[in-house]
């Protein structure tokens, strides 16, 4: 019997991978979440906001530009959804604001690249950036 590769689908929060397995079997079209912390953090209006400015931010450049997902949670934290007390609130955002790219990646928005080059986002460690797919 010839094996096909299983069904893979984008975590909803976090955009990772999610790999079909026999637990599903019967509800795959109903899962959403890679984890259980994915699935209790859901997406909140903040990591809409993440994703909606990383897309104002490649918008905002030339098609061949990459932004940052820091420059994405800096506008966020500083765009009163989350309470500024001066501290550095963004970096806070950081890790949310990597999902929301993964998320972008997911549904063919963006690429995330490392040194230029195009990366799995599943996989990628260290700063990244993100650009619209060439
Ligand atoms: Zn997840």
């Amino acid at each position: 019997m010839p094996t096909r590769p299983l069904p893979t689908k984008p975590c909803a929060r976090c955009g990772r991978t999610i790999t079909w397995r026999k637990a599903w079997e019967r509800d795959w079209d109903s899962v959403r979440w890679c984890s259980d912390g994915c699935r209790r953090h859901g997406v909140t209006q903040v990591d809409r906001d993440l994703e909606d400015e990383l897309e104002r931010l490649l918008d905002a450049r030339t098609r061949d530009a990459s932004v940052c997902p820091s420059e994405a949670a800096r506008a966020v934290a500083g765009g009163g959804s989350v309470p500024d007390d001066g501290t550095e609130s963004w970096r806070a955002l950081m890790e949310p604001a990597r999902m929301a790219a993964r998320r972008l990646v997911a549904t063919g928005r963006a690429e995330i690249t490392q040194g230029g080059r195009v990366v799995d986002p599943d996989h990628a460690k260290g700063p990244i950036r993100v650009r619209r797919p060439r």
